[in-house]
This record gives C-alpha cells, sequence and structure tokens, in this order.
C-alpha cells in the first residue's frame, strides 16, 4: 500500500481527502487505483494517451520518478507517491568594486551584520554593490521589500504596476491602509526607503513582458520572482535563463507554498520543473482561491534569505530542490529537481531561443488595462446584472443560480438565487428545468460562464451568463452588498 499525497488544487477532485491509500506494484499502478476511485482526477494528471501531464509532477518519496517512468518505478508498502502541481513565487554577485566602502553610519547600522564572521565588512560590501529585481510588490513582495532594504542591498529594482487595493491589506504588509488607491510602487518604495536611505530604489511602472523583459533583467545580478500568474512565471524565468540570472522563486496557495532557486549554474529551471502551466482556471489565483495572510510573509522570507545568500555567496543555495511548506501541518518538505535535459529553454536542444508570447502559451487573455470590465458592452449569452434586477422586480419567471461556494454565498448573496457550486452543476442538472430561462451567476463572472457552457453542452438552450457576478450587482444594483 502506498499513500499518495493530495496537493490543495487538486483536492476538489477527492472530495477534500489530503491522502488517498492505495494499492500497486508500482508507482503507474498506484496512480491507475487512485484515479479508479476518484475519476475526475484522471484528466487533471494524465493525457487521453494515459501519458503523465507536464504539469503535475510526481515524486516517490523525495524522488523525481519522470525520467524513470511511473510504470517503470516499483512501490513498497509505506511508500509516499506525491503529486506536485504547479501552483497561479556560490555567490551570484562578484567580489565588490573597490569603490565600495561603508561609511560611519553604515557601519552602526549593520553592525550585528558585520559580527558574523560569515558576513563581516566584506559580506556587507558584496550586499551593498548588489543589484536585485523584485518582480512584484504584492504578497511575496511585502516582505521581500522590507527584509532586503533592511539587509543593505545597494539596489532594488521594482516592477509592478497595480494600485493598493483593500483586499490586499491582509498580506502585503508594506502597504498600508493610506496607501489605498495609491501606486503599488509608490507605497512600496516610500516604506523602503524610510527603513533604508542608503538604497537606491529603481523604479519600473509597467507590466513586465516580451518586449522588455530582457532590458529591464539586464542590469541587474539577480531576480526575485514576486508575481501571481502564470505567464509573468515562465517570462522571468526564461528571460534569467536566456541572460544567465539565478531566479529566486516562491509561490503560495492557500497554506501552502513552495520555493526553490532556478536557473543558477548549471541548475534546473522553471520550465525543467513544469514544462507547461496548467489550462486555465485549474489552478486559482489568490483572488480566487484565497490564501492565508501569513503565507506568503514565510514564504518571501525564504526568497529573501536565499537572495542574501547567493550574493554572500555563503550557505547551501536552494538550487535542485523544491521546498514545499505546509501551514496547516507545520511541516517543510523537500524534493529533488533534476534538469530536464530535453528542457525547451536549458536543455540540451533549445528550441526556445528568444522570449514568446506568454500568454498565448499560458491560454489567458491578454489584460487590458485600458478597458475596464464593466463597461464593456454585453455579448451574445450573458445578461446586465441591470436587467436581472428589472426581471427580479417584474417578477419575471425565471431560475437565477449562484455557482459559488457555499462559504462565499455566506459572505454575500442574491437571495433569489438557488446555490449549485460549479463543481455540483453536472451532477445536479436534474434539478433544473430545460423549458425555464436560467440566469448563472457567480463571484465575477467566470465560474458561471463555464456553468452556462456545461448547461448549454447538456441541451440548455436558454442560459445566460450574468455579467461581471455579484462584484457587479455590488456596484451596480446594491451597494450593501459587501465586496470581497
Ligand atoms: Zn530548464
Amino acid at each position: 500500500m502506498a499513500k499518495v499525497l493530495i496537493p490543495t488544487p487538486l483536492r476538489q477532485f477527492t472530495g477534500k481527502l489530503d491522502s488517498v491509500t492505495v494499492s500497486g506494484a508500482t508507482v503507474g499502478e498506484v496512480l491507475n487505483g487512485l484515479t479508479s476511485q476518484h475519476p475526475e482526477l484522471r484528466r487533471q494528471i494524465f493525457t487521453d494517451e494515459g501519458k503523465l501531464r507536464s504539469f503535475v509532477n510526481v515524486y516517490l518519496n523525495d524522488e523525481d520518478i519522470r525520467y524513470l517512468g511511473k510504470d517503470a518505478t516499483p512501490t513498497a508498502d509505506g511508500d509516499t507517491v506525491s503529486l506536485v502541481p504547479s501552483i497561479a513565487g556560490g555567490s551570484a554577485v562578484a567580489a565588490p568594486p573597490e569603490e565600495v566602502t561603508l561609511s560611519k553610519d553604515e557601519i552602526l547600522r549593520y553592525s550585528r551584520h558585520l559580527i558574523i564572521p560569515e558576513v563581516g565588512i566584506e559580506g556587507q560590501k558584496k550586499l551593498k554593490a548588489a543589484k536585485v529585481l523584485l518582480v512584484g510588490t504584492g504578497g511575496l513582495g511585502a516582505p521581500l521589500g522590507l527584509y532586503l532594504a533592511a539587509a543593505g542591498i545597494g539596489k532594488i529594482g521594482l516592477v509592478d504596476f497595480d494600485v493598493v487595493d483593500f483586499t490586499n491589506l491582509q498580506r502585503q504588509v508594506i502597504h498600508s491602509t493610506k496607501d489605498v488607491g495609491r501606486n503599488k510602487i509608490d507605497s512600496a518604495a516610500e516604506k523602503m526607503q524610510g527603513i533604508n536611505p542608503h538604497l537606491e530604489i529603481v523604479r519600473h511602472e509597467v507590466a513586465l513582458t516580451s518586449e522588455n523583459a530582457l532590458e529591464i533583467l539586464k542590469d541587474y545580478d539577480l531576480v526575485v520572482d514576486g508575481t501571481d500568474n502564470f505567464p509573468t512565471r515562465y517570462l522571468v524565468n526564461d528571460a534569467c535563463v536566456l541572460l544567465g540570472k539565478p531566479n529566486v522563486y516562491g509561490s503560495i496557495f492557500r497554506f501552502e507554498g513552495q520555493s526553490t532557486v532556478f536557473a543558477y549554474e548549471g541548475g534546473p529551471c522553471y520550465r525543467c520543473l513544469y514544462p507547461e502551466p496548467p489550462p486555465p482556471g485549474l489552478v486559482p489565483s489568490c483572488a480566487e482561491g484565497g490564501v492565508l495572510g501569513i503565507l506568503p510573509g514565510t514564504i518571501g522570507l525564504i526568497q529573501a534569505t536565499e537572495t542574501v545568500k547567493l550574493i554572500l555567496g555563503i550557505g547551501e543555495p536552494l538550487v535542485g530542490r523544491l521546498l514545499l511548506y505546509d501551514a496547516l501541518g507545520m511541516r517543510f518538505r523537500e524534493l529533488k529537481l533534476r534538469k530536464n535535459p530535453e528542457c525547451p529553454i536549458c536543455g540540451e536542444h533549445r528550441t526556445i531561443t528568444k522570449l514568446i508570447d506568454y500568454h498565448q502559451f499560458c491560454g489567458v487573455p491578454q489584460p487590458n488595462a485600458q478597458a475596464p470590465a464593466q463597461e464593456s458592452k454585453v455579448s451574445e449569452g450573458e445578461i446586465d446584472v441591470k436587467e436581472v434586477k428589472a426581471m427580479l422586480d417584474r417578477g419575471d419567471s425565471f431560475v437565477l443560480i449562484d455557482v459559488r461556494e457555499p462559504h462565499e454565498y455566506q459572505i454575500c448573496n442574491i437571495p433569489a438565487a438557488k446555490l449549485i457550486p460549479l463543481g455540483q452543476v453536472a451532477q445536479r442538472l436534474n434539478e433544473l428545468d430545460k423549458s425555464a430561462d436560467i440566469v448563472i451567476h457567480c463571484k465575477s463572472g467566470i465560474r458561471s460562464a463555464k456553468a452556462c457552457g456545461i448547461l448549454r453542452g447538456a441541451g440548455f438552450e436558454r442560459v445566460r451568463n450574468m455579467k461581471g457576478g455579484i462584484l457587479a450587482w455590488a456596484d451596480h444594483v446594491d451597494p450593501s452588498v459587501p465586496k470581497y
């Protein structure tokens, strides 16, 4: 019997179980047993041809079994099989130039560093000479920015074009309540400069794109990835590999985090770990799935620790090892990461030699900052929130369905709506009348669009998606409805 650990994003297919015990003589048999117990997992783990999907890695105990193959890897009683999906986280710096010196103020400020033999004056000068690019000033970027500034990194570049929102304050501790509505880069730079006036901050107030990434990254010694979406993760990875810069990676989801160092002196890169992104929608973002506010602090500080170690050239860098953190179990696990000889960007036969279109690669639409969703017109198959309100007021005969989760329904709801969480829609079609007019809503309109697709696929013809979800309802119909 082997125990299969189910990661959070896949637990929706196992009835919330976090581990399943299955018998089987090989990893392949164990996974087949798992997917016969939980059939919905099958298409998440396997391709139609029965091969392992490349955005899910499988480990037997702490060994990556990908190169041996699932069917050639025997299992023994008591073995642990881990499914690890991708989750929407020597000195890198040469000796400091001679002109880098520490002033009397700086010697006092960094005295607790200077008396550690592994840092000392020489190490503090390395930190002062270092140039670090921080991509994102959100959850991971907040602790990173504060501590890297305090530690005495000489130059920190910040990449962000977002604005501080109320929902950020639960975890993005670099921003204050009074900063809501301000540009994150200004808010972050002010706090960091307040901690350390010796710090030079370079502002890159843009979205990192294939067009500007190499130009922005090239002036830095190393890059810290604090992004929250797959297109930017692949972009940061590829740019780091092409430029030969270490990429200090961290990612978070609900109660779990991952961290490692990619593209460092022959070590693996993000594409070695995950050659392709998960299909859009499989792995929810923090905005969709939630995140424990403290979690990015833990993971961001692991990234900050690795950054400082790489600059100082001390300790054992987190290269070729994926650190997994489970806040609920309060456990760290470490998995070995190997460089994939067939990796399209860092392997022996490279097929990617320049940056590509990452939104297309990840199958997600290009964000369009110019056109707010609420203002765009209602398209075919959609209905405006005000029209839904008018239908309710007139007493029109129609069924309103809310496909969010019960804990979201408790936060706010439209009383007339029937709650059928998206994951149950396919099983509960018998509760719905094909001849009725049906309007479906969720939080923002994405899940309800999927639900509309399921109903239409099952022969329901009079189905419409409430555009913008309950957030649009709060904006345009009932301002007393709380937004979340
Ligand atoms: Zn690679």
